[in-house]
């Protein structure tokens, strides 16, 4: 391996350890959205994320498996951060009716890192030959995506307008 493809692989480790905390965190961050979310849909599109959470960090199990390398988590910074302000949002506003615009756009903070980091992986994993890490970061990628894609949409038809 160049010094090249070494650093590349090393970084790539790194990021995934902060991945998977952050995926962690998430998974036991989205039961109290689902809670305190008012609206049925944005509920049950938190307890659909939260089901899809638990299968992403298993192929994350399975990446740290395929490049060798013990299973490990690293503190992201970034996501602590986002989920207290999303703790943050559903104190603030527990009792108006912006509760469910908050949540949502803490929610959509989330998912556009999570984009960005899996968007991120995926190039490197293609960059070091790791086919088989590709496709499952393929996997999450889209459904980081799609549930992205969700909540604009619950938030243009629904959350928004409640809250005007
Ligand atoms: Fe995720
Ligand atoms: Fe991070
Ligand atoms: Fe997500």
């Amino acid at each position: 391996m160049s010094k090249q493809t070494s650093d590349l692989s090393d970084l790539f480790y790194e990021t995934l350890k902060d991945i998977y905390f952050a995926e962690k965190q998430i998974l036991s961050a989205l039961p109290e959205m689902a809670e305190n979310a008012q609206s049925d849909e944005l509920r049950t599109a938190f307890e659909t994320h939260r089901d899809e959470t638990r299968g992403q960090i298993e192929r994350l199990d399975q990446i740290f498996e395929l490049i060798g390398k013990p299973t490990q988590e690293k503190t992201c910074v970034a996501i602590v951060g986002m989920i207290d302000e999303s703790k943050e949002v559903m104190e603030d506003f527990a009792d108006t009716n912006a509760l469910d615009a908050g949540i949502l756009a803490a929610a959509q903070a989330v998912e556009h890192y999570e984009i960005s980091r899996y968007g991120t992986l995926k190039t490197w994993a293609q960059q070091l030959g790791l086919t088989d890490v590709v496709g499952l970061l393929e996997d999450t990628l889209m459904e980081e995506k799609k549930t992205d894609e969700l909540l604009s949409k619950l938030a243009s038809a629904d959350v928004n307008a409640k809250a005007a």
